[in-house]
């Protein structure tokens, strides 16, 4: 199965992914966790985008194709994906729809009230990418991970400033995805405000995975 997930940052795509991959047996592509273990490594692609992360905005088309091109090319990747965070952009729907289409796009519907509220309260680890939130999901110690011991932090993005950067790019370039992927009758919408587990008993429902 090829799944999509939409939705404005902090809606819950990262954390529903972690979930669903171990139970549907696939593997679970973050181009933001790709894009930053980039950046942690030093490499030529981490260097050019460093900044582009750090202030919010939104890696040129380009690059990000080239990413998940090479990533999906991977033996893992062959009969399935959870794309968590691509695409963002219609070229980049586009560039998607020439490589692997996607079978089916689910789109996390949140109020911005509610992504900001979580985004601030974020934490994630720098080693494993796994999703805390200071108010609800805490690490059992602070600060470190209870998967692989690696260090909680707070991204550089989701602090005030680029929060609101990533809203907006959210709104212009990534939401009318919605439709996009509606037209070609792909789209499913479930709701994304309540817990990580009340989330994805909606998202399993969604697919028909309760049967
Ligand atoms: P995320 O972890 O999905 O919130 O992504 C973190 C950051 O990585 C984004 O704010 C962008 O700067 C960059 N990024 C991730 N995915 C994409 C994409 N599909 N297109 C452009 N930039 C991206």
């Amino acid at each position: 199965m090829k799944l999509i997930f939409l939705g404005p940052p902090g809606a819950g795509k990262g954390t529903i992914a972690d979930l669903a991959a171990p139970a549907l047996g696939l593997p679970h592509i973050s181009t933001g966790d790709l894009f930053r273990a980039a950046v942690k490594d030093e490499t030529p692609l981490g260097l050019k985008v460093k900044g582009i992360l750090a202030s919010g905005g939104l890696v040129p088309d380009e690059l990000t194709i080239a990413l998940v091109e090479e990533r999906l090319a991977a033996p893992d990747a062959r009969s399935g994906w959870i794309l968590d965070g691509f695409p963002r952009t219609i070229p980049q729907a586009e560039a998607l729809e020439r490589l692997a289409p996607a079978d089916k796009a689910v789109n996390f519907e949140v109020a911005d009230e509610v992504v900001i509220g979580r985004l601030s309260t974020r934490r994630v680890c720098r080693a494993c990418g796994k999703i805390y939130n200071v108010r609800n999901m805490r690490p059992k110690q602070e600060g470190v991970c209870d998967a692989c011991g690696g260090e909680v932090y707070t991204r550089d993005d989701d602090k005030e400033s680029s929060i609101k950067t990533r809203l907006e790019n959210y709104r212009k370039q990534t939401a009318p995805l919605i439709d996009w992927y509606g037209s070609r009758g792909k789209l499913l919408t479930i709701g994304g405000e309540g817990g990580a587990e009340a989330v994805f008993a909606a998202f399993r429902a969604a697919l028909g995975l309760n049967k």
